[in-house]
């Protein structure tokens, strides 16, 4: 009587703070986009200004940006992966086993076993196709 009653909490506690984790991780990442559709309009916006004025874009500049967008979109990549792993987690934890039937897919760069629908591979983080 008490286990079933303890494993009730340690599932609800499992799961509220699976679902809180990812959720502050999509908020970061919504974040990050945002960001990154700044930075873009930014460029642009520069771009054609030099344009305009007919002066001489500034290679650096636009170079430093897009490093700051690449940067993004990389930090992007991982939190990504991190709210699947969370996801992955609680589905262990919880002892959800995954369906038997489902089939594995293979990652091209590394050959690591995925289940559909995964986004990356989660040994070398190739972006997987389905
Ligand atoms: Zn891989």
């Amino acid at each position: 009587m008490a286990d079933i009653f303890s494993k009730g909490i340690t599932t609800l506690n499992v799961k509220t703070s699976t679902f809180l984790e990812v959720k502050k991780i999509q908020t970061y990442i919504a974040k990050l986009n945002s960001e990154t559709e700044l930075l873009e309009k930014k460029i642009g916006a520069a771009v054609y200004e030099a344009w305009e004025n007919g002066e001489e874009i500034s290679e650096q500049l636009v170079a430093e940006e897009l490093a700051g967008i690449r940067q993004k979109k990389q930090v992007i990549e991982e939190q990504t992966r991190s709210a699947e792993e969370l996801t992955r987690m609680e589905a262990e934890i919880l002892g959800k086993s995954e369906s038997p039937k489902q089939e594995k897919s293979f990652c091209p760069n590394c050959g690591q076993a995925y289940t559909p629908p995964a986004k990356f591979c989660r040994k070398c983080g190739t972006k997987l196709t389905e």
